[in-house]
């Protein structure tokens, strides 16, 4: 029996699979013991506006990203705003969706933008990606935590994408 191999695009595991770019499929983005469904955050930000995102806490924050270099470079450049979540306990602002895009944004120095989740949607988003009490029992712990100095901290600016 012959193994299928997956052909992606730009021979990166990161890019579309070739000839499945339309077949729908839930992203998932994981961060310690959160899971975040990146269809149902886009789902959750879809009237909201972008923020542009400040950039020394975003640079500290993707000094912790997972970031596939080779990767950013095969992006289209149309790729609209990612997405940041607002965690409770100011336990910080992590971008689930976009990483990528913001890495180029911070290495090509353009403005990133992003569409942020305030905490009561955050929350939803986690008890609707994850088990639910799982979920609670996370955010019960992020409530009643210490702000650390590795935290991202609100890194948007007020005002809107011109
Ligand atoms: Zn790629």
């Amino acid at each position: 029996m012959r193994t299928i191999h997956f052909r992606h695009y730009n021979n990166c595991p990161r890019c579309p699979v070739i000839g499945a770019e339309d077949i729908p499929g839930d992203e998932f983005y994981e961060i310690l013991s959160l899971r975040f469904n990146i269809r149902i955050a886009r789902d959750l930000c879809s009237s909201h506006v972008p923020h542009l995102v400040n950039r020394p806490p975003l640079e500290r924050w993707l000094e912790h990203a997972v970031i596939d270099w080779e990767h950013v470079d095969h992006l289209p450049l149309s790729l609209g705003p990612g997405i940041m979540a607002t965690l409770p306990g100011g336990c910080g602002m992590p971008v689930i969706d976009g990483n990528h895009r913001a890495a180029r944004a911070m290495r090509d120095r353009h403005d990133f933008f992003a569409f942020v989740l305030d905490e009561a949607e955050t929350q939803q988003l986690l008890r609707r990606s994850m088990d639910r009490s799982i979920a609670d029992q996370h955010w019960q712990r992020m409530l009643h935590s210490k702000p650390h100095p590795k935290d991202v901290q609100p890194a948007v600016q007020e005002g809107e994408q011109s």
